[in-house]
Order: structure tokens, then sequence, then C-alpha cells
């Protein structure tokens, strides 16, 4: 008495990737509604059963389908946006700001079908997502019939769909109580990374990942930068930090895992942390080379990403599995290393379990779910075909095979595609709206990069509004006499303070844009030891808004934020047209003069050498009020007795740029 079955395969070379790597030829494989009930040789199955329908592969591969071990599917809509740039400055300059404007719901589900529709023409049937708005990428994903795990962001900053932790926490946990039970998606969480998190962030969400025995999907040791700061910060690497916080004790999905030792490596592994592992990600924005053959030594669950769609720039598993097997052959300078077997393998069975969901996929296994694809090995560029060693298969998909060999593909027993025909999502509606969604990215991008002021608002982060500047500069001879005169009974000393400011100005093609200003203060105690130090970025307007009572300034436009990122950082997203750099060493006291609030600042010039200067300065939001505080500054002056000192209605910026004019006439003269 045969058996029922729906659907049965036959005449295939079957590729099982079970842990005898068992292969059939002519292979058959049994489905029974969503799962697989036999995989043998041909003769055995037909014996034993009878299909529903029986499908002749007419000698295709039939495999496991591929699992994608870390995206973030709906950054389809952002592919080829911003690129050849530092991640700080892709992430930081582009890809968050456009996400803040653009991000939505129905941004995510048409960039997640997208997505679905490329994975699924390439042979991918499991991805492992994290984004915003997941519970969209979920929907979209279950709508295309494709298997996901779907982390749903946690990070420190405000987000396109959570103004806080808390909130982006709470959205978390919802999505995870609704689409626990789901037959195809595997709710997540996802703290971002640890240099986007907090500790107690990171603490939260392996507890709620810890409390319905789910997944948390992160990004760890990705950059030799992330490992710096976090030993600079807390004197240890990454992964035995993130353990402290308890986060390992969650069914973690390490993304990346690039600079990590193999104290690190073993950490993971008795933590039953996967890892995935994103060769093109990792090459286009130089971030080094994962110790993946280690990891696998060391029995580590490493699976095979392509990391979103604006770092690699595509979602083609075969071209992932391939240069994870070449790049493990350069780094350790060994042919041998990471064999074809193996390499297809991480992209399967092994993605499957770094995934915590090898139970359900990743090989062809009676029991599992029925998640496969059939590979067509006929093409010119994979002809002919070997079958002497056991291994030629696997050589031939993992070398030559490409995503187009990708002729059918079946999802938990639903099929995806036939013949290269695509099912469940409709290609042609998809790319005339993501052509519609890049049309308002672009005007949003070509407006926002006219104005260094729009460009440094897009940072976000807290900004100082427009004020008025009353400004008195003074250069002297020596400054001894101010410190006697700062003593005097008419003024009332608040603080004093010692650091040394070292400024960059960038100029702009466009003078009109003004200029910006990067200040570090190193904070000088006593003994002359830095004690602290802040950075912080000001847009200076260009035009002086006139004069008061004797060369008293009066500036405008100063917008001042914080600056979080290096200078590096801001001299390749602002992209100056030039910049000078200036040195002084500051004294400033906060005083009260009748009752008005000044600044006092005693300076010498290092870098260039230009002497000793006084400034006396103070902010208001008002042009009137201003008025009156220019005339106090001018009366401060000379109750400081500067009358020897020659008044200088120029900025530090000015003064330099003068003295280098006057040193090269100077040089042309003699
Ligand atoms: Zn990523």
């Amino acid at each position: 008495m045969t058996q029922q079955v729906d659907t049965l395969f036959i005449n295939a070379l079957v590729l099982t990737m079970d842990e005898n790597f068992s292969q059939y030829l002519p292979g058959a494989v049994a489905v029974r509604e969503d799962s697989i009930v036999a995989v043998g040789g041909e003769e055995e199955l037909i014996k034993e059963f009878s299909a529903r329908e029986t499908i002749n592969c007419n000698g295709k591969v039939l495999m496991p389908g591929l699992i994608n071990a870390h995206t973030h599917v709906p950054m389809t809509l952002l592919r080829g946006l911003a690129d050849d740039l530092r991640l700080d400055v892709w992430l930081m300059g582009y890809m968050m700001p456009v996400e803040r404007e653009f991000v939505s719901p129905e941004f995510v589900r048409l960039g997640t079908l997208l997505a679905c529709a490329e994975q699924i023409r390439s042979g991918v049937t499991t991805f492992n997502d994290m984004y915003y708005f997941e519970e969209d990428v979920a929907q979209a994903a279950a709508d295309a019939g494709m298997r996901a795990v779907c982390g749903q962001t946690v990070m420190k900053f405000p987000a396109p769909d959570a103004a806080s932790y808390e909130d982006s926490l709470q959205m978390a946990r919802e999505f995870i109580q609704r689409w626990k039970d789901h037959p195809l998606i595997v709710p997540a969480v996802s703290p971002h990374a640890p240099y986007t998190c907090t500790a107690e962030i990171l603490r939260a969400t392996a507890e709620l990942a810890k409390e319905f025995d789910v997944p948390l999907h992160t990004h760890l040791s990705e950059t030799a930068f992330e490992v710096e700061n976090m030993r600079e910060e807390h004197g240890i690497p990454v992964i035995p930090y993130v353990k402290k916080q308890g986060l390992l004790e969650a069914k973690v999905i390490a993304a990346h895992c690039v600079h990590i030792d193999s104290g690190e490596i073993r950490t993971l592994q008795h933590a039953g942390a996967g890892v995935s592992h994103n060769p093109s990600s990792n090459l286009k924005l130089a971030s080094g080379f994962a110790p993946v053959v280690k990891m696998l030594e060391t029995g580590l669950n490493v699976g095979i990403g392509t990391d979103g769609p604006a770092s690699n720039n595509d979602l083609d598993m075969f071209e992932e599995v391939r240069l994870a097997a070449f790049i493990a052959k350069a780094v350790t300078n060994d042919p041998t290393s990471l064999p074809a077997p193996l390499a297809l393998l991480m992209a399967t069975r092994l993605g499957a379990q770094a995934l915590h969901i090898g139970h359900l996929t990743g090989s062809l296994e009676p029991g599992k779910r029925a998640d496969l694809i059939l590979v067509d090995l006929s093409p010119l560029h994979n002809s002919p075909s070997f079958k002497r060693a056991a291994d030629n298969a696997y050589a031939q998909i993992v070398y030559a095979g490409k995503s187009t060999d990708v002729s059918d593909v079946m999802v938990n027993g639903r099929w995806l595609m036939r013949n290269h025909q695509l099912l469940t999502v409709n290609e042609e509606e998809l790319l005339v709206q993501a052509a519609e969604v890049a049309r308002k990215i672009d005007a949003f991008l070509i407006d926002r990069e006219q104005s260094v002021l729009s460009k440094l608002i897009a940072l976000g982060g807290s900004l100082e509004q427009e004020s008025f500047e009353v400004q008195v500069k003074v250069k002297l001879a020596e400054r001894d006499s101010i410190l006697q005169a700062l003593k005097g009974p008419e003024i009332d000393v608040i603080r004093k303070r010692h650091y040394r400011e070292h400024d960059v100005y960038f100029f702009f093609d466009d003078p009109s844009q003004g200029r910006l200003r990067y200040r570090e203060d190193d904070f000088i105690d006593d003994k002359g030891a830095v004690t602290n130090v802040r950075a912080r970025l000001t847009l200076l307007g260009q035009k002086r808004e006139g004069k008061f009572e004797d060369q008293v300034l009066l500036s405008r436009s100063r917008y001042i934020a914080p600056a979080s990122q290096s200078l590096r950082f801001y001299r390749e997203y602002f992209k100056p047209k030039s910049e000078v750099a200036i040195e002084k060493d500051r004294l400033r006291w906060r005083i009260l003069y009748k009752g008005t609030e000044f600044f006092v600042n005693l300076d010498q010039m290092i870098e260039p050498q230009l002497g000793y200067y006084l400034e006396i300065k103070t902010r208001t939001w008002s042009r009137k009020d201003a008025e009156h505080k220019a005339q106090l500054a001018s009366e401060l002056l000379s109750v400081l007795g500067t009358s020897g000192g020659e008044k200088v209605t120029e900025d530090y910026i000015d003064i330099v740029r003068t003295d280098a004019l006057q040193r090269a006439t100077r040089v042309s003269e003699a």
C-alpha cells in the first residue's frame, strides 16, 4: 500500500545538506502539506508514494533553499543611494537621515516585497531581517510566502518608528506576542549594535528574547573602530562586554563578528550563538576579514548573509557563498580552506542553525518544512557536469552557478516560483512604485545637499537656535595686566576655566553658506593635565551684522551642535573646499559686570604663533538687547585697561588669514 503525498519530485540530483552530505542520483523527495515526508533514491520513493503531482526535475539539482542570515530587506529602496563612503558617513550622514524622512509602514512593505522577489529569484527561502516597522516586513514576507526571522530594531536614538527606546521595546514585545505562532515568521528583537544601544537596552532586549524564547538579532564587532572604542570606554572587547550585559543568555544571531579573537569565538560557541558572515558588505565597507575558518573549527554555527541591499548592493546569495569561500582561501593563504561543500552548508543547514531554526529548515530531511529549490546546471556557464566525485556538484554550484540558474522555489510546501515565473509577487508593479520612491528621495537629497545648514540639521542631535553675539577683541603685548584688572572691584568672577582649543574651519565654494567650525576643547586642570574633552560644531554666518561703539562686533546666524562624530567624519560628510586649523591656549572667565554676564577670554595663539588676544563676549537673542550689551562690552574693555592694545575687528580665522597673506606678501617683496 503506497502512502499518499502532495508532491513527488523525481529525476533530480538531490543534495540534502544533511549531517552526512547525502546525495541521491536519480533522487526523489516527497512532500505532504508543508513538510518533507521522504528523501531518497527515485526508485524507492516511486514504489513507496503515490503523489497528487509528480514533478520530473530533468536532472536539475534539488536542494534546500538558501538562508540569507543577515539583511535589512526594506533597504532595497535605498540601494545605490550613497556608495563608496566610510561606514559612519554612510550610516549617520545618509542612511539614517533619509530613513528618518521616508521610512513608513508603506515604505517597508514595498521594500520588503521587492526584496522577496529578488531573493526568491536567487533561491533564498529564508531571510533574517532587522529593520523598523518590522511587523510590516513580517506581513510582506508572509504575503510573498517566504520564511523569515524578523527582528524589531531597538536603539538609543529616535527611530523612524519610535521616539524612544522604550517605545520600540514595547513595539517589539507586542509584535512578538502577535506573531509568535506564525507558520512562516519567527518574530525577534534586534538591539541594533552595542554602539547604538545603552547597556540598559542590551539587558532589556535580552530579557524580552528570553521571556518569549525568540531570537535576538544584533550587529557585533563589525569594525576595528567599534572594538577600539569599546576597549577605550569599557576596557574590554565587544563580546565580553555584551556577555556582561546578559545578551548571550538569549538565542543570539550576531551579524559580522569581523574583529573577534579566539577567546571571543569560544565565548560565542559556549553561548550557542549563531553568526552571520557577510562577505560583500565587509568587503564593500572595508570592515576587514572575519575569522570564519576559525569560527567553523570551533564549532560555531556560521551562516552567510547579504546584509542590507544598501551596503552590498544586491541580495544574491550565490555571490555571497562564492565570496565566502574565496575570501577564506585568500585570508588563510590556503586554497583548501572553506571547500565548496562547507560553503554551501553555511548557506543552508548551518545558516538555519545560526538562526536557531535548524529544526524547521536548512536541509532536505523528513520532518523538516518543504523549503526547497531547483537549480539548473545546464546553462553554458555551468557546463559540462562531472559525476566522478561527490564534491563535483557542490563545486559546480558554488564556483560556477549563478542565481539565475534557480528555476523553481517552494517554501513551506507552497510554490513561490515555477519555471522562473514568480507566483506571489508582481514585479512590474513593484518596480513602478520603487521608481517613484527613488524620485522623491533624490529630490530630498538634492535639496539638502545645497545647504551646509540643512546638512548639519540632517545629522540630528540638539541644535541651538540662531542668536546674536557681541564680541570685542584686542591684541595684547602681554597678559599680566589683564590678570590684575580682573581682580578689580567692578568685576564679579563666577567661574574660571583653562583649556586648549583646537579649531578647524571648513570653507565652502559658496561663501554665503558661511563657515563651519569644528572645535575641540581640552579642559586643563590646575596641574596642567587634560581632564575632559568636548567637541562642538558651529556654523558661523559669513556676514557681520554691524559694528557698535568703536569696533564692537555683532554677528548672527550661529548654529551650534554637539560634535558626536570625528573630525574625519565631518570632513567626508561636508566635503569643504578648504580648511584652516587653529590652536590656542585659553583662560576663560565667566563674570558679571553691572549685572550682565560676560565671558572674558585671554588667548594665546599657539598655531599659528600670533601672540595674545583678549576677547569679551556675550550672547543674546534680541537685537535691541545686543545694542545694550555692546555698550557695556565697550565699557568693560576700558575697565580692563586695554588702552595699549590694538583693537581688531576680525575673528581668529580672519586674523590667521590676514597674517598668512601679510607673510606671503613680505616673502614676495623680498
Ligand atoms: Zn546589517
